[in-house]
């Protein structure tokens, strides 16, 4: 049976990946298997610890009880953003932060090898709006902002600026800069990209009637134009389709912009949320051009290591999973944590709590969840590859982001491309493969199931493939693969997700106002600012409700 390397991969991503896999590993000509020499192993977000929420009953019941003011409910950007902001505002306050990863980051996570850092997940924020100074005031806490140009411009420091090359796509065997298909494109499909970015470019200059842009960072700052916000209820290719975008090169570009971010095309997006995805973005810096991007090895761990070390005294305590809450004596809420070391649970009586988990878990965990939120999350695999070889090819050399245009995967990132130093030419190089996995909205489950059966073996098969495919010949001089799958990747932010009932629901307080939620979930855009907020959003509230009481 011949099955070529596209349609290979095509059809793997397609969800199919073991099952395709089982029966033509080896015979697929084209195809790369894996070598069994080859360093490395699977990992993954700590599915079984978490996966114990659906079997409480495998739970030892609590040995010990703690007092904390509040106790923060998950790790990732969100909690340690509201874990930062309650030191900042009332440092007094005695938090506990309850992670049930060995690590608090949770996307933001990140790896490293011999060589360098690298990211499992978030990899880079784009320049923030000058006008989020909570934002930047975190970026100048964390050195990252230096100061301020006499124009009013922040000025980054230069070394988390991603550098140049920054971006190239492999399009009709040549690699050209920058990922907006041009080389080779026919004139009329360039004329309808430049259309849309035109149209793209309008809308983010544009301020709605009640004086808000009609696109904005965090999206709740948003234009409450209901004209604008009906946008939310129809699909992102549906938009494309009545303003007559119709060039596949377009389509695939929007596509490809789409996964990377949500994890999802076009067809599976708002056009609320596709439009915004280009239209909010409004950064600039003094120093950078305005679509420069921050970026550092370990990716955005780098941020939530900030945020975790500007969050003051208060406890982290990780391998720790909170399987319950619950109304406790004197006004109070319990929270129930396992410790997957010592494999005891705690009971922690508290006055407020932060929970910055994804809703699947937060659901399991209030005691009466009103909203009908059913967020779709796209898995992904992320793959950390040490190649003993330049990643060349006809055009445009080695950048921080490469894309082979029409793969079903994303590319790779030069995870060695911020160091301050040359590189031999035959030097090993660490790249970091992205991978979102194809999602049936009808049965997200199914994608899940799927990634978590394949084996090892089995993407890094997908993965050699896609590498053979941009370099030919670069498989087989990959060195070690450090594979990660993320079952639940990021939100997608699916019509009617945004500005559907159930997600303004699902943020209400909880218990009389005494559990707070906080998580990228509860955006439906999955980013570093959004993440942030919605911490700062839950421990603002917290302060306030006690200054009130
Ligand atoms: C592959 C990938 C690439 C991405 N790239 C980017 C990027 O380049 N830039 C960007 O801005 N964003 C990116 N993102 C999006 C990223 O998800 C957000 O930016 C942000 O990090 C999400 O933070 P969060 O706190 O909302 O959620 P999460 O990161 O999901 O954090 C939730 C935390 O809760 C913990 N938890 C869950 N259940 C429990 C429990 N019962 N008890 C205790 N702890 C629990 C989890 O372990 C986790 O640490 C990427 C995401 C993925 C998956």
């Amino acid at each position: 049976m011949h099955l070529p390397r596209r349609q290979f991969l095509t059809q793997a991503s397609a969800g199919l990946a073991s099952t395709l896999l089982a029966g033509l590993l080896g015979s697929v000509p084209g195809c790369v298997p894996a070598r069994s020499a080859m360093r490395g192993q699977l990992r993954g977000a700590g599915a079984k610890l978490g996966h114990l929420l659906r079997e409480p009953h495998k739970i030892p019941a609590p040995t010990h009880t703690q007092e904390v003011d509040v106790v923060i409910v998950g790790g990732g950007v969100s909690g340690l953003a509201a874990r930062r902001e309650l030191h900042r505002l009332a440092p007094s306050l005695r938090t506990l932060l309850l992670e049930l990863e060995p690590e608090v980051g949770g996307n933001a996570a990140a790896g490293h090898n011999a060589r360098t850092a690298y990211p499992w997940g978030a990899h880079y924020l784009p320049l923030p709006d000058e006008r989020d100074h909570d934002l930047l005031a975190f970026l100048e806490e964390a050195g990252i902002l230096t100061g301020y140009a006499p124009s009013g411009l922040p000025i980054y420091d230069e070394t988390a600026l991603c550098h140049d090359p920054a971006e190239r796509l492999l399009l009709h065997g040549h690699w050209q800069p920058g990922l907006v298909p041009e080389a080779g494109v026919p004139a009329a499909d360039r004329a309808e990209i430049a259309r849309f970015l035109a149209e793209v470019e309008r809308l983010r200059r544009t301020t709605g009637p009640d004086g808000r842009d009609l696109f904005r960072l965090p999206l709740d700052l948003s234009s409450a134009n209901t004209t604008v916000r009906q946008l939310d209820q129809q699909s992102m290719a549906d938009w494309l389709a009545a303003h007559g975008y119709r060039s596949e090169y377009l389509r695939w570009y929007l596509d490809y912009s789409y996964r990377d971010d949500f994890g999802v095309p076009a067809a599976q997006v708002s056009a609320w949320a596709g439009l915004h995805y280009f239209a909010a973005r409004k950064g600039r810096a003094h120093n950078a051009p305005a679509d420069a991007v921050l970026t550092w090895p370990s990716g955005n761990h780098h941020l939530a290591d900030n945020l975790r070390r500007l969050g003051g005294p208060g406890r982290i305590w990780p391998n720790a999973v909170a399987f319950g809450l619950q109304e406790g004596a004197d006004g109070r809420v319990e929270v129930l944590a396992y410790d997957g070391v010592t494999q005891q649970s705690t009971r922690i009586r508290t006055r407020q709590v932060v929970l910055a988990t994804p809703w699947h878990v937060s659901k399991h965990l209030l005691p009466a969840p009103t909203a009908a939120l059913a967020p779709l999350h796209a898995p992904w695999l992320v793959a950390n590859l040490t190649v003993d070889g330049y990643p060349g090819g006809p055009g445009q050399p080695l950048c921080w982001d490469n894309v082979r245009y029409g793969s079903p995967a994303l590319g790779y990132i030069d995870a060695e491309h911020q160091a301050l130093r040359g590189f031999e030419p035959d030097e090993p190089r660490s790249l970091t493969f992205y991978w979102a996995l194809p999602t049936d909205p009808g049965n997200p489950a199914a994608a899940r199931r799927h990634a978590y059966a394949s084996t090892y073996h089995d993407w890094l098969t997908l993965v050699l493939t896609e590498l053979d495919l941009m370099h030919p010949g670069l498989a087989a001089r990959v060195q070690a693969a450090e594979l990660w799958v993320w079952g639940h990747g990021m939100v997608a932010p699916t019509p009617g997700y945004v500005w559907g009932p159930a997600r303004q629901q699902a943020r209400q307080p909880h218990l009389g106002g005494r559990v707070h939620l906080a998580h990228t979930d509860l955006s439906g855009v999955s980013v570093f600012e959004e993440a942030f907020h919605q911490g700062l959003r839950a421990a603002r509230a917290i302060v306030q409700g006690a200054a009130a009481s």
